[in-house]
């Protein structure tokens, strides 16, 4: 029997999103930053936490475009179709892992937004520590810096902030309670609006790691300007 740590580390890198919220002619994950894609981004970073292996989920018919970026991966990426919504993507990726001779031995994976392009590997190997820690479900999160109101039909009341952080990727977990979940997820209708939440419907419980304000996703135009500029300061 392979040991964990014989294993490939495999990561699900969702990039099927429009991005319409950015703007711009191409997929957001094929926006360029430093004259390098944002997919390819995050492949570096996932490559240099310790994931071996990846499947980037992509939008239909855009084949020619990914395959032309991830022939730059430092890591073996395969490129599977998404589906109409994120967790239609990410059900797409855990199938083609199963899917995959190589692949299917896989006790960890890692779900990742291309957006989040700047992630710091330190993070990345967080979360791959927790989950050979025992860890079923690990989250990256950062406190939250803002005070948040909550909007009540009769007015707003001020949430307490000490209560609340904002969950970022990757997102680690057990492959197979994972999967387990998100088939469940779909037989019962649900929707989710991350990995963690999805095992949570089975009972189980994730393990929170810190994460970093450098792993922000890339949604809105000012984003590109902040992602720019933390690039350069690494530079
Ligand atoms: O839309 P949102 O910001 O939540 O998307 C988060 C990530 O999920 C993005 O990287 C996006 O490309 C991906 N996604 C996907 N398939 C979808 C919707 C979003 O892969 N149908």
């Amino acid at each position: 029997m392979q040991s964990e740590s014989m294993k490939p580390v495999v990561a699900i890198v969702v990039a099927a999103g429009s991005g319409s919220r950015l703007g711009g002619e191409v997929p957001k994950a094929l926006r360029e930053l430093g004259g390098r894609p944002l997919v390819g981004h995050s492949l570096a970073a996932l490559a240099d936490g310790g994931v071996n292996r990846a499947i980037v989920v992509i939008p239909a018919g855009m084949m020619p475009d990914f395959e032309t970026v991830l022939a730059d991966s430092p890591i073996p990426a395969s490129i599977v179709i998404g589906g109409a919504e994120r967790q239609d993507s990410v059900l797409a990726g855990l199938e083609a892992i199963v899917g995959d001779p190589e692949l299917a031995t896989a006790g960890f994976v890692l779900v990742h937004d291309a957006a989040r392009a700047l992630v710091p590997a330190e993070v990345v190997a967080r979360v791959i520590d927790a989950l050979a820690s025992g860890a079923v479900g690990c989250v990256p999160v950062v406190p939250v810096v803002d005070t948040i109101r909550r909007v009540t039909e009769s007015g707003s009341e001020v949430v307490d902030r000490t209560e609340l952080c904002a969950v970022q990727t990757p997102q680690g977990f057990v492959r197979e309670v994972l999967h387990r979940g998100h088939l469940s997820v779909r037989e019962r209708g649900l929707q989710v609006t991350d990995d963690a939440a999805v095992i949570e419907a089975l009972g189980e419980r994730v393990v929170l790691v810190d994460g970093s304000r450098e792993a922000l996703k890339v949604t809105e135009p000012l984003d590109l300007l902040f992602a720019d500029a933390i690039l350069r300061n690494r530079w």
